[in-house]
């Protein structure tokens, strides 16, 4: 199977020849198309399945075809439970922005650094990686809302329960609209990750490699 029957365009095609993939992991087959047609889905999937290019690839074809936005209204939320996999997904969101039919800014952030450039660097920001508890501090600055966000990405969701982020996540949902596509990614289906699947009210497509 190639990248080009997945339902991505020549603009997302050249980023994925620039980062040498000859061809679509398994899961990125399988979830690509379902992210593509607007439906929710939950992938069980370790770190180096390629989950990350499964969301970033749909995501941002569909954001080029938008217009761009010009306020504090963040499109598309990524949730993450560490620092690291923020600033790791954003460097792969970054990727795959040279060749779009138009710029599309992304950022992370992320608590243990200065709030303050976080805080300035917001407006435009159509993708933002974020931990739970930083989203939560800028929120209440005022530096940006989610709710009118389209799509939300929960990556890693059984490790934010094991770091302790179930109530902050749940503080955060309240914030979000009702209609949106949510794109769920776990290593494992544990009785928490099913109950947040529970409180998003949704019935995603399940994907398990
Ligand atoms: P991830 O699980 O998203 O952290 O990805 C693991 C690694 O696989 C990363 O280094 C990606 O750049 C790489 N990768 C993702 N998709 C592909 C693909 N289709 N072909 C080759 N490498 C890939």
């Amino acid at each position: 199977m190639s990248f080009e029957s997945l339902g991505l365009s020549h603009n997302i095609i050249r980023s994925v020849k620039k980062l040498g993939y000859l061809k679509p992991f398994p899961i990125q087959e399988q979830s690509v198309p379902v992210i593509l047609q607007g439906k929710d889905l939950m992938g069980i999937a370790q770190t180096g399945s390629g989950k990350t290019a499964c969301f970033v690839m749909p995501i941002l074809e569909k954001l080029q075809n938008t217009e761009m936005k010009k306020n504090r209204n963040i499109q598309v939320l990524i949730l993450v439970p560490t620092r690291e996999l923020a600033i790791q997904i954003d460097e792969v969101f970054r990727a795959f922005t040279d060749n779009l039919k138009r710029e599309v800014r992304t950022m992370a952030v992320y608590g243990g650094v200065s709030i303050n450039p976080q805080m300035k660097g917001m407006f435009g920001v159509e993708v933002l990686i974020a931990t739970p508890g930083r989203l939560l501090d800028l929120i209440d600055h005022n530096a940006l809302k989610i709710s009118e966000i389209q799509h939300l990405v929960i990556d890693e969701a059984d490790k934010m329960f094991q770091l302790g982020f179930g109530e902050e996540m749940n503080k955060l949902f309240a914030m979000m609209p009702v209609a949106k596509q949510t794109t769920l990614f776990s290593a494992t289906l544990n009785d928490k990750v099913a109950e947040m699947k529970e409180r998003l009210s949704i019935n995603p497509i399940i994907i398990e490699i």
